[in-house]
């Protein structure tokens, strides 16, 4: 889960991800792993809450790179002419969560 570093508010991926699509190059930047977090963790975010801009290196790391790989798996996760994101991120790392516990439950009982 991702929240602002000043107020505490959960903020969904696709949301954050809507804020980034006025980087130039933004599909480019998604060939290539490195390059995507290095420019999240430097970008400004705006909490829609309280309105402060933060940076996205206070974000969780591992959902972040989550997120690249979520939206590089799923054709047409955004909707460049609309400037939105199809995918519900946030939704999608919870299942991604879940499943990892269980799995690790499964394998922890054998
Ligand atoms: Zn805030």
């Amino acid at each position: 889960m991702s929240r602002c570093p000043l107020c505490g508010e959960v903020i969904k991926w696709e949301d954050l991800v809507e804020q980034m699509l006025v980087v130039d190059n933004f599909q480019e930047l998604l060939k290539d792993k490195d390059s995507f977090l290095s420019v999240l963790n430097s970008f400004a975010f705006k909490c829609p809450k309280c309105g402060e801009e933060f940076y996205g290196n206070n974000l969780n790391q591992n959902e972040a790179s989550k997120v690249f790989e979520l939206l590089n798996e799923f054709n047409g996760s955004i909707d460049y002419e609309n400037n939105k994101v199809r995918l519900k991120l946030t939704n999608l790392l919870a299942l991604d969560l879940m499943l990892e516990e269980w799995d690790k439950r499964v394998k922890n009982s054998r």
